[in-house]
């Protein structure tokens, strides 16, 4: 069933992953988008259990030792975020169209145990604008915008390992793309 497999989309900071993945979700209510859980403490307007699940560092590797975690990584040399591994699982079982957002060091590893996966990789029109985004939404303060503008750049290097690149330049667009990647059909 093509339209139940999973869809891995990664790239690199500030490139509009969030916002690409909500937009799909709220066009096509039957795609089940992952809750990863994470290390990071709560943006304001973050809701435990939607935007993440934040745990403790201790429980984080429990869940990693215990084999709970599709894959796992430490994001910007900060934080752990990881895909919890059974509700991917149940998911695709049950037939529904499964979308992972995660970064690169995941999705190399979601390569490795799923190689049948969709792998996306949603591009900056350029590097400006992707700095320009990183710098405007003002969620991060200047060191943690200098260590994601590093991250970023090694990101952007590894666009040739994915299936396929889709260039986030209006949102409309590259949702429509991802949609067409994922085997749903188009409708207004
Ligand atoms: P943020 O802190 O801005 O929410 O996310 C930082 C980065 O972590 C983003 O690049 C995002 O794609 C990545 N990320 C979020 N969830 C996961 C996950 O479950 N696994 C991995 N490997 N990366 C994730």
């Amino acid at each position: 069933m093509a339209a139940s497999r999973l869809t891995v989309l990664a790239g690199p900071t500030a490139v509009g992953k969030g916002t690409v993945s909500a937009d799909v979700r709220a066009r096509y209510p039957q795609v089940w988008l992952s809750v990863s859980a994470t290390t990071r403490p709560p943006r304001p307007g973050e809701i435990d259990g939607v935007h993440y699940i934040f745990i403790p560092e201790d429980r984080f590797d429990e869940l990693v030792a215990a084999g709970e975690m599709l894959e796992w990584a430490c994001v910007h040399q900060r934080h752990k975020y990881g895909t919890p591994r059974r509700p991917v699982e149940q998911h695709l079982a049950a037939g529904v169209p499964t979308l992972l957002e995660i970064d690169l060091q995941g999705a190399r590893q979601v390569r490795e145990t799923m190689p049948d996966a969709r792998f996306v990789f949603l591009a900056p029109p350029s590097w400006d604008e992707l700095e320009a985004r990183l710098r405007g939404r003002g969620t991060e303060d200047a060191e943690e915008q200098e260590r994601r503008l590093r991250t970023a750049r090694v990101e952007l290097a590894a666009e040739a390992e994915f299936d396929v690149t889709i260039v986030n330049d209006v949102v409309g667009r590259a949702t429509d793309a991802l949609i067409a990647e994922m085997g749903l059909t188009p409708h207004a």
